[in-house]
């Protein structure tokens, strides 16, 4: 079983190369983010909740997004993987994956990182345009990246499980770099 974390800034590129690694490696797509904004499609009390970080750029609590996962990981069993997206995006729901994980008698089998620099990362998030692809909620992005999220990758770093792929180039070859990493796991 392939528990995969993709792991990046917003806007380095996690979703593009979800969609080609489950093809790949027929994988279950965990996307926090798809989740939460289904949610606020919904209209349904988590939606409301989560629209009010995410459009402040903040993170929005763990409590909530662990309960949550939960939830979507039970529904995804008839996969030979998983693949995480926007998730763990604090030390707190990186301890609650491995002990989900846990119980399951299973681990985190890769962390991908894709390493882009800010300049590039707020050129492609003011291309993309989503509601929440604004300067300002760009920048607070970032910024909770660097604080909340980056240190998550001496969390995986010190388990010896991330794989640093350099996400500038073309979307095939960071996807040939990115099999490269996971084929060595598998
Ligand atoms: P991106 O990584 O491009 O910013 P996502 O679609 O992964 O986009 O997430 C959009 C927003 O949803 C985040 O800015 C955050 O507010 C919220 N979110 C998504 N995943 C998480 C998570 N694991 N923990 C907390 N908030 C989250």
């Amino acid at each position: 079983m392939l528990n995969l974390v993709i792991f990046g800034a917003p806007g380095s590129g996690k979703g593009t190369q979800s969609e080609k690694l489950i093809e790949k490696y027929n994988l279950a797509h965990i996307s926090t983010g798809d989740v939460l904004r289904e949610e606020i499609k919904k209209g349904s009390d988590l939606g409301k909740l989560a629209k009010q970080y995410i459009d402040k750029g903040q993170l929005v609590p763990d409590e909530v997004i662990i309960g949550m996962l939960a939830d979507v990981l039970e529904s995804k069993k008839d996969k030979a993987g998983v693949i995480f997206d926007g998730f763990p995006r604090t030390l707190a729901q990186g301890a609650a994956l491995d002990k989900m994980l846990k119980e399951k008698k299973q681990e985190v089998s890769v962390v991908v990182c894709l390493d882009v620099d800010d300049e590039e990362l707020v050129k492609r998030l003011l291309q993309r345009g989503r509601t929440d692809d604004n300067l300002e909620t760009i920048k607070s992005r970032l910024e909770v990246y660097k604080n909340q999220t980056s240190p998550l990758m001496d969390y995986y770093e010190k388990a010896g499980k991330i794989a640093h792929i350099k996400g500038v180039g073309s979307v095939d070859e960071i996807f040939a770099k990115i099999s490269e990493a996971v084929d060595k796991v598998q």
